[in-house]
């Protein structure tokens, strides 16, 4: 896909017209030789693909490939999933492992990097393979997979581990897990006295909505608090199927939370970002965390300044509801945590403050208290 600024062209979102939406492909697209005959890349393509397929997993399943728009060259969903010869080079700034997992892995499949909360990634596979992909090294569809041994030293982790009150479940995608696999996680989690909080970080419900079943909310039966944190980076990944997957883990009990990364060509502009949190919270989703991309391999065409990402929010702070803003955060390198990158409407004067109006940019004085 051309590299571009952001896609801004209007779209209705599928599924909320009267009209039948088209019916959706059946099969999840795996190789370049099946992309092209999807009309989803050029023939020309292919070989260079190819050679990108032996590092980098490809998955496009029904529901992407049904929201794409193939008579748009910048479209901002294939952008997301569709490979690109490019990311076959690897910019200076780029690493393996940004976010540093392997240093606080005790346990295989376990991060602890926080003192309070622990990731358990059960397997590597997910829905789609994001081009993206902070972890594009290590995901894919046959990797992964915790064996039961494993498995069961990870829970057992958990359960000797007091200081940790909330285990979140990333992968890979956890919602990739059978639901016996991942009943029995829940079940085994749901148990152990000093968790409060479980979490499931997931794309399944935006790319895979048929996964939902209810075979599957009931595998997330807890007592514990459960949120699922919903990954999507534009508004038109909420299509209709997507919003009644949602409806259906909101009446399960699931609290819904959004995650998003700010990428360029799918929702660098106001515009953009604003209708995503829009769509999100009209699916029940409240926006959690904007991730400024991390600096993987190959994903540098994808990458927005931080000045830009902090101009955009701030064009939206006063015009957005207070229930649309995520924190703005970059997951330092080293593993040294993600810290929020405003933007800032307070600046200090002395030991008053000096506070931006969001809606006409006016500094106002806040006087320190007196004493
Ligand atoms: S779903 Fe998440 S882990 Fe999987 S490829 Fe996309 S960003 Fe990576």
């Amino acid at each position: 896909m051309p590299d571009g600024s952001a896609n801004t062209k209007p779209h209705a979102l599928p599924g909320a017209s009267d009209r039948a939406p088209p019916a959706a492909p059946a099969r999840t697209l795996r190789d370049p030789a099946a992309l092209v005959r999807a009309g989803l890349v050029p023939a020309d393509a292919a070989s260079g693909l190819e050679r990108l397929a032996e590092t980098y997993a490809i998955a496009v399943p029904p529901a992407v490939q049904a929201l794409i728009d193939r008579a748009d060259p910048a479209d901002p969903i294939a952008r997301q999933y569709i490979p690109d010869v490019a990311e076959l080079d690897t910019a200076p700034q780029e690493r393996s492992d940004p976010t540093s997992d392997a240093p606080f892995t005790p346990v295989r499949g376990v991060v602890h990097r926080y003192p309070d909360r622990a990731l358990l990634k059960p397997l590597l596979a997910c829905p789609v393979y994001c081009r993206f992909c902070f972890r594009r090294e290590v995901v894919g569809p046959d990797g992964g997979l915790l064996s039961e041994a494993e498995l069961e030293a990870a829970l057992d982790w958990f359960a000797a581990t007091p200081e940790v009150r909330e285990a979140i479940l990333t992968g890979g995608d956890p919602l990739m897990l059978s639901p016996r696999r991942l009943g029995h996680i829940i079940r085994r989690l749901s148990a152990i006295p000093h968790l409060d909080i479980i979490r499931l970080h997931s794309r399944v419900p935006v790319a895979a909505p048929e996964r939902i079943t209810p075979d599957l909310l009931a595998a997330l039966e807890t007592e514990k608090a459960l949120f699922l944190c919903v990954h999507a980076n534009h508004a038109r990944e909420f299509a209709g199927p997507a919003r009644a997957a949602l409806r259906a883990l909101a009446g399960a009990g699931v609290a819904l939370l959004g995650q998003s990364v700010l990428l360029r060509g799918v929702n660098n502009s106001p515009e953009a970002l604003g209708e995503l949190f829009r769509a999100m919270l009209a699916a029940r989703v409240k926006p959690y965390y904007l991730h400024q991309l991390d600096r993987a391999p190959g994903t540098a065409r994808f990458e927005v300044p931080i000045s830009e990402g902090r101009a955009i929010l701030r064009a939206l702070r006063g015009r957005l509801t207070g229930l649309a803003w995520p924190t703005y955060v970059l997951d330092l390198p080293g593993g040294a945590g993600k810290a929020p990158l405003g933007p800032d409407f307070a600046v200090a004067d002395g030991a008053d403050w000096l506070v931006e109006g969001p809606l006409d940019g006016v500094p106002q004085r806040h006087a320190a208290p007196p004493g």
